[in-house]
């Protein structure tokens, strides 16, 4: 088992203590309004929680993927569970890309301010007919001046009318014209209340407090000071920094799954019927006990993933697979809540039902489990590529 030091164990009970000041009915009322936890979003940032693994020159505190996951755990086992974490996710564990391409003067521009809580960044990756194959994007960038005009459609991008800039992943060379089929896409960051952005948000299963919208980008102006990394190298940028994001939602979904299971556990105690606790039957207990055995193997892989990124070594399979195992656990553990709670686990007021359709987002986003299930098959098993 992997120690925490004295400096983690009390970063954990103080991040705990604040994000439990935001009770259920905080977040219930929230969700039921679908508005954006403000609040929430200020006591973290007056607090000094965000830029976690952002480093100190840019405002934030420079920690390691470890601690990230501590905090990203404790915070989804808050009562928010996703509502709460993801809507402070990148003001907390900072923007991969940026923070590995970006120059000194683009990390000071953009990562300071967003560690320091003044604003929100948004992530503009995916798009209604590409999918998972980022390749395949039609967003363009194309020079104009000093800078680039961008035009295409982008969809499920969270928190883009609460940010001020947007990440935007465009085509600089056309995917027919491209050396390869993964060259000649790049990143940008654009204003997000440019008026050549236009947004609708999509009605969702869950998440309610943290929006997800359809983009269209029309003729928008980016400077090329703005152009992260090298142009038409995005892709490749992408690819280095997915790790870190699949090691923070691992240690959410755990977080999550935690978090419908003590519900569970307090109900399965305190509920009498057939004048015993229906915890003392085995149909009760054993699925919960199976939970908090498959969401304790899912947080060690999250530690092993967090471990070997901290010392700089390959952890992509690790990631991956703690990604995997914490979905599949968060899902079946707040499935097996809403059991536990019986009708009454269908009732909004009693918070399980929320919670399990939060899970159902970690086995989709930000990579789904089949895409994982391809990563494994390829690069750890050896068989031939799917895609
Ligand atoms: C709530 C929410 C918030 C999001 N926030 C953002 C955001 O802020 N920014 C952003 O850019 N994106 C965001 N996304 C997008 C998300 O990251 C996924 O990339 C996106 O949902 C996948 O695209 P798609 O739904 O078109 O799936 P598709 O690519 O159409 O896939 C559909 C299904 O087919 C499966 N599939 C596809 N190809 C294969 C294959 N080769 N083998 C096996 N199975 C396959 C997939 O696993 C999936 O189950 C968000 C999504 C959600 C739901």
């Amino acid at each position: 088992m992997i120690e925490q030091s004295e400096q983690q164990r009390m970063m954990v009970s103080e991040i705990r203590k604040l994000a439990e000041s935001f009770d259920a009915a905080y977040w219930r009322d929230l969700d039921r309004k679908q508005e954006f936890p403000w609040a929430f979003y200020r006591a973290l940032s007056e607090g000094g929680w965000f830029g976690i693994t952002i480093p100190e020159e840019y405002g934030g505190h420079g920690l390691g993927m470890v601690d990230a996951a501590l905090v990203a755990r404790e915070l989804a086992r808050s009562p928010g569970g996703f509502n709460g974490v993801m809507s402070v996710h990148t003001n907390m564990f900072g923007l991969e890309p940026i923070m590995k391409y970006g120059t000194h003067e683009q990390k000071l521009r953009f990562l300071k301010p967003i560690a320091e809580g003044q604003h929100m960044m948004a992530v503009a990756i995916t798009e209604p007919d590409a999918g998972f194959d980022t390749t395949k994007i039609r967003t363009r960038a194309v020079r104009d001046g000093k800078g680039y005009r961008i035009t295409g459609r982008k969809t499920w991008l969270s928190r883009l009318r609460e940010s001020k800039t947007v990440l935007i992943v465009a085509r600089t060379t056309p995917l027919d014209e491209a050396e390869k089929k993964t060259k000649g896409i790049s990143l940008f960051v654009a204003n997000a209340d440019d008026p050549a952005i236009s947004a609708t948000r999509i009605p969702a299963l869950g998440r309610h407090t943290v929006p997800s919208y359809d983009v269209g980008i029309d003729g928008l102006w980016v400077p090329e000071e703005n152009l992260i990394g090298t142009e038409g190298e995005g892709f490749y940028h992408l690819l280095n920094v997915l790790n870190p994001e699949r090691i923070s939602v691992a240690a959410e979904a755990v977080g999550l799954g935690q978090l419908a299971l003590d519900r569970a556990c307090r109900y399965a105690r305190e509920r009498v019927i057939f004048d015993r606790p229906i915890g003392a039957n085995q149909a009760i207990s054993f699925p919960l006990a199976e939970g908090c055995t498959r969401l304790e193997a899912a947080w060690l892989m999250v530690l092993h993933a967090a471990t070997l990124y901290d010392a700089g070594q390959p952890c992509g399979t690790q990631s991956n697979m703690a990604k995997y195992l914490a979905a599949e656990a968060a899902y079946e553990v707040s499935h097996r809540a809403i059991q536990t709670f019986g009708g009454h686990g269908y009732a909004v007021d009693n918070d399980v039902e929320r919670l399990w359709r939060e899970s159902r987002l970690a086995l989709i986003a930000p990579i789904s489990q089949e895409m994982i299930m391809n990563y494994v098959a390829e690069h750890v098993l050896d068989l031939p590529r799917s895609h």
